[in-house]
């Protein structure tokens, strides 16, 4: 049975982060066609390669604006402040919240979500949140943060933490869809995060051709199950929330779509769960009782933590150079329809 979504308070927070131009995008003579003002306006602008001035012109606006826009000087952790510490907030509630980083392959979904030691991202400032706030609202030492990280690649889900083979997705009837057999490793500091999580991202799958690289057609999920007894007059109760932090598979394949029908007009080098979050995502904004989440390993797995009661952010990443013009145009239509739920 899919779950019925829609529900009052059902909003995906929609912001748009631009990265820096890279030292290769400016030795290549890029120049940089996004501008972001106010903190919440995107302009695509002129500086278009020719060949785009037909799609261009058949853009109606070029302007878009988001819940917040990041523009390409913002810290980790002023995007992880406006993105993200309210979910963080609102897990310790008992509401489940997500976070998802969507864009091309290039455009900063890693950088944003997972970072650098120097620099940790989303997943690592948002568990250091999490950590320091569940201290106060338990009593001392009664709580318990359980971590899992998976990757969904090609309709298959592994487990990042514990690699093997595939894992298979069962219907449970308190957890709600679980991975069979998924690591729930106990995590207690933020920098024992970043060490996980970095090991985990070695165990993503890379292609063939680019041994170092991580595919483009990867999603990694990180949950974090937060668990706390709080006193209540019946005595102590258990709360908990779910926080999941997702890194999404390059969107530049979904440019091979329909985007009115989401219709795989390419079928081949089509990302089924990239779509398929799409289509929920779009079920959601048109308020349809019926969400289809069982089209996707990526959809079974997110289906508690999208729409009804469930906070829900996403970052669309995007490139600065004129080079990535026609992605960064689909990314912000993507995320300017995601903006309707
Ligand atoms: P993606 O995961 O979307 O494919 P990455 O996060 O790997 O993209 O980013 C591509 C490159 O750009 C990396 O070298 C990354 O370090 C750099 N980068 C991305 N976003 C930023 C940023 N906000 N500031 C500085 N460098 C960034
Ligand atoms: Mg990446």
């Amino acid at each position: 049975e899919d779950a019925v979504g829609g529900g009052v308070g059902t909003r995906i927070m929609v912001y748009v982060r631009l990265r820096p131009m890279s030292k290769k995008e400016k030795e290549s003579g890029s120049r940089s066609c996004v501008r972001v003002v106010n903190k919440r306006d995107v302009y695509l602008t002129e500086f278009a390669l020719e060949t785009d001035y037909l799609r261009l012109k058949r853009l109606r606006g070029r302007h878009f604006a988001f819940d917040a826009a990041f523009p390409d000087n913002t810290a980790q952790q002023e995007v992880y402040n406006i993105s993200t510490a309210e979910l963080v907030e609102g897990v310790l509630q008992g509401k489940n919240g997500s976070v998802f980083c969507y864009g091309a392959t290039g455009a900063g979904k890693t950088h944003t979500m997972l970072g650098t030691v120097q620099n940790p991202g989303v997943m690592v400032l948002a568990l250091k949140d999490l950590f320091a706030k569940i201290k106060k609202h338990s009593r001392d030492g009664d709580h318990v943060v359980r971590l899992s990280y998976l990757e969904v690649y090609n309709e298959s889900v592994r487990d990042l933490l514990s690699p093997g083979r595939p894992l298979v997705l069962r219907e449970d009837s308190k957890q709600g869809i679980v991975a069979a057999g998924l690591t729930q490793y106990q995590a207690y500091t933020a920098d024992e995060v970043m060490t996980l999580l970095q090991r985990g991202n070695l165990n993503r799958t890379t292609e063939p051709t680019r041994i170092n690289e991580t595919s483009s057609r990867s999603h990694a999920i990180l949950q974090a199950i937060a668990e706390y007894k709080v006193p209540q007059e019946t005595g102590m109760v258990v709360r908990a929330g779910k926080l999941s932090l997702i890194d999404l598979a390059g969107s530049e394949r979904a440019l091979a779509t329909d985007q009115r029908t989401l219709r795989s007009v390419e079928g081949a080098s089509i990302n089924r769960s990239l779509l398929a979050l799409s289509s929920c995502i779009n079920a959601l904004c048109e308020g349809k009782k019926h969400i289809p989440f069982r089209n996707s390993k990526l959809t079974q797995l997110l289906k508690d933590s999208l729409g009804g009661s469930c906070r829900t952010a996403m970052i669309a990443n995007i490139s600065p150079s004129n080079f990535s013009f026609g992605e960064t145009q689909n990314t912000l239509h993507w995320a300017d329809r995601a903006k309707e739920i």
